[in-house]
């Protein structure tokens, strides 16, 4: 990115940027804030080298403004913010410099609360948690919701029930067949869900304990990891990794629908929609699709504190959500993912407005 970074925190909106340095501890890290108009800016703090500080800063950027979208879709009232500690997670964590990051959030007085992401754990965020109340996903014995992964897979599965209804009338997933790619977390809870209603499931991992254990437990079929795209099926569910949507892959699909958990499924958003629109292949938008599990971890930031009956009601509606995307892409005639923007950004004017209405009292 050759841009300098105030420039394209002009373009996109930015809020603020906040470089943190600890010498003691060694943490070097940078909290991007893209919007607090819903709420305080809330996202993981991700652990990772970078080739250089200028891919830490626009990678904690564009993640931001990624999640002021993600919540915004998915009906929270939270805004975007990202944090990323520059290190190697394996190496360079300590819990010196855990904390040190808890105090630079503490000091931003709510305006940015964190959670995991890649390079973070659970425990982590109870070290981080010491040093400051802004952190969102926590362990149970902290008051937290624990783990979210079958609430995300709740959501997907939601997601892919929409998209069948649009592809083919019905959301039944009985008899319908389903290329799952990826049995982790979430995969292997949708795995769960899938069969139990009645789904044929066809199963991929790159490893191989994890296949055997589905096929030993579910009776469902695999294949080899780089076979998964070509089957014919209903539906490709990626629950594995992101970019697996891409000119390589779209002509191999058989699917109607393209519906699961994993992040970025496009590797390049308007080009690879495109694609799928082309073929007329329904997707659902990921970002709505698998909020899920940030739908059960910020309920204890709602009113009565956690409340899961309230968080899953919620994560089942991900279903009108995403029917909600396609109404408006209809409307409009654009594809899911513009709808999905717009969606989010016509709710965030809204809600400004009435924060507005709200001050001039
Ligand atoms: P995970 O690490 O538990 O599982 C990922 C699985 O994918 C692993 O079993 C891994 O072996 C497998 N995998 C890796 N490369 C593969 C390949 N080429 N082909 C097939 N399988 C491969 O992760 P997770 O928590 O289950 O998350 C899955 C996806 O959903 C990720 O993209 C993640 O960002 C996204 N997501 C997860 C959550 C959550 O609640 N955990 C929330 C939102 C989004």
């Amino acid at each position: 990115m050759d841009a300098p970074v105030l420039d394209y925190m002009q373009r996109y909106r930015f809020k603020k940027l906040v470089l943190c340095n600890d010498s003691d501890s060694g943490l070097r890290a940078v909290i991007a804030i893209h919007s607090t108009a819903l709420g305080p800016a809330t996202g993981g703090t991700r652990m990772w080298t970078y080739p250089s500080e200028q891919d830490a800063i626009m990678d904690a950027l564009r993640l931001a403004r990624g999640m002021t979208y993600k919540y915004a879709a998915a009906g929270l009232d939270l805004g975007g913010g990202k944090a990323v500690i520059i290190g190697d997670p394996k190496r360079d964590k300590s819990e010196a410099l855990l904390r040190a990051f808890g105090r630079m959030v503490d000091q931003l007085g709510g305006e940015f609360q964190t959670g995991e992401d890649v390079g973070t754990t659970l425990a982590d965020m109870e070290v981080i948690y010491s040093e400051t109340d802004h952190v969102v996903t926590l362990p149970v014995h902290c008051g937290g919701a624990g783990d979210i992964s079958s609430a995300t897979a709740l959501g997907s599965v939601q997601a892919t029930r929409a998209c069948l209804k649009r592809a083919f009338g019905s959301p039944d997933l009985r008899g319908r067949r389903v290329a799952l790619q990826g049995l982790g977390a979430v995969g292997s809870s949708a795995l769960q869900m899938l069969a139990g209603q009645g789904a044929e499931v066809v199963v991929c991992d790159v490893d191989e304990e994890k296949v055997a254990e589905a096929v030993s437990a579910y009776g469902v079929k695999s294949v080899a990891p780089e076979e998964i795209y070509d089957q014919d099926v209903d539906v490709f569910g990626p629950y594995a990794l992101g970019g697996v949507i891409n000119p390589g892959t779209v002509p191999r699909l058989r699917a109607r629908v393209v519906a699961g958990s994993a992040n970025n499924i496009f590797a390049d958003e308007a080009r690879d929609a495109a694609l799928l629109d082309a073929r007329g292949i329904v997707y659902a938008v990921d970002y709505i699709a698998n909020s899920g599990g940030t739908i059960l971890d910020t309920d204890r930031l709602r009113k009565g504190g956690l409340q899961r009956e309230r968080a899953m009601a919620d994560v089942r509606r991900i279903y009108e959500r995403i029917e909600e995307v396609f109404a408006l892409a209809d409307e409009q005639r654009v594809s899911a993912y513009v709808a999905a923007n717009r969606l989010a950004e016509a709710r965030i004017a809204a809600l400004e407005r009435v924060r507005l209405l709200g001050w001039a009292r």
